[in-house]
């Protein structure tokens, strides 16, 4: 008799989220100093926070003691404005995995399907397994979405649908074209969710906002994790319609995003330069993975967003080995990718480093074949 038998059923059965490695606990680990270790394994951004963000922050710890606005109406209204929707357009969410979360709780129960591509982010089969619901995998060749395949998935369970674009862990992006002819073929009883959590990092991303003035069932997923840099903050958003975002509010609890948080959410929006100087040294970044991996004839996927899968064999083993060097990348066998790793782009300093623990890595697994 253990007390999982009074738990609920579906909950035992989930397989937790494994993060990226934290700086602590490998400097920890392999007896080196914090700021010795490179973390290029959760997509963060190099440049740090942004810089206004940090002041406003600073400000807001003096109201410590008082509650945060459960209503977020600044933040609220900031992003509102910004993309030409009202305030009842927009939900804050403890970072876009919230949201995430309040959309399985609203729509997904043991009877209901949600569907996701192969290679897709994680967060979305826990969610499903938690709420009892079928977890629907539709294959992406070539690691991108096959929009057709997944509109074909659906049945009169279908619920939810999760496009991650930019992807995550692949770094794929479907195009407006594909989105438009998908979107025809949905029906009204299924939300298509657009996780856009690196919407900003491509040159010319799809517009999926048009569907939320529309008014579609669709929800849109931004975050302030990646290039504003604010991830240990925990904001995030979501923007579909009226009538979607009030039964979202439903599965809220009152105070999810702290002041702190709403307060630096709020001036890191206006920061124009962190936001312009984060796309610039990302751009950089890739352009110098690209030339350095096909130098080596490692192949890799092309990304639009702020990391990179690299095909490097067995996965792990690398992983392992560039951490005891200080470099946390991110193995991907919990993707269903043992033989690639995933690899944030960083400073330049930082990704030469990477490289070249790479190849160092990468030949003593040579040498011992
Ligand atoms: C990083 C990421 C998120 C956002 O996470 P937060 O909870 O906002 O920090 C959401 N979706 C994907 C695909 C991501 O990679």
């Amino acid at each position: 008799m253990t007390i999982d038998q009074y738990a609920n059923k579906f909950l035992c059965d989930l397989v937790a989220y494994e993060p990226g490695k934290p700086i602590d606990e490998t400097a920890r680990e392999i007896g080196l100093d914090p700021s010795q270790i490179v973390k290029l394994a959760s997509n963060e951004n190099p440049l740090g926070p942004s810089p206004l963000a940090k002041i406003a922050m600073r400000d807001a710890l003096e109201e410590s003691h008082i509650y945060p606005d459960g209503g977020g109406y600044r933040l609220r209204s900031a992003i509102a404005e910004s993309f030409d929707l009202e305030i009842s357009n927009v939900v804050l969410g403890n970072g876009s995995n919230e949201i995430i979360e309040f959309l399985c709780h609203t729509f997904l129960n043991r009877d209901t399907e949600l569907i996701a591509a192969k290679h897709a982010f994680v967060v979305y089969k826990l969610m499903a397994t938690l709420f009892g619901a079928k977890y629907v995998e539709v294959p992406d060749p070539g690691f991108l979405h096959d929009l057709d395949a997944m509109a074909e998935a659906i049945t009169d369970k279908t619920r939810l649908v999760f496009i991650a674009n930019p992807n995550n862990p692949t770094g794929t992006m479907v195009n407006q074209a594909e989105i438009d002819r998908f979107m025809t073929r949905v029906p009204e009883h299924v939300i298509v969710v657009f996780d856009e959590a690196y919407y900003e990092f491509p040159d010319n991303p799809p517009d999926t906002l048009k569907y939320v003035k529309q008014g579609r069932n669709v929800c849109v997923l931004r975050t302030f994790s990646k290039i504003h840099g604010l991830a240990a903050l925990r904001v995030g958003y979501g923007l579909a319609s009226k009538s979607i975002i009030d039964l979202l509010q439903k599965a809220r609890q009152p105070f999810n995003v702290n002041a702190i948080a709403q307060a630096g959410a709020l001036a890191a929006m206006a920061d124009a330069e962190h936001i312009a100087k984060t796309r610039a040294i990302n751009r950089e970044g890739m352009a110098y993975y690209e030339t350095s991996l096909s130098a080596r004839g490692l192949e890799f996927i092309p990304s639009f967003a702020n990391f990179l899968l690299i095909k490097t064999g067995e996965g792990d083993q690398v992983f392992r080995g560039m951490l005891q060097q200080g470099v946390i990348v991110r193995a991907m066998s919990s993707y269903k990718l043992p033989e690639w790793v995933r690899i944030s782009i960083g400073t330049d300093a930082q990704n030469r480093r990477c490289i070249e623990v790479l190849d160092s890595v990468l030949s003593a697994i040579q040498a011992t074949k």
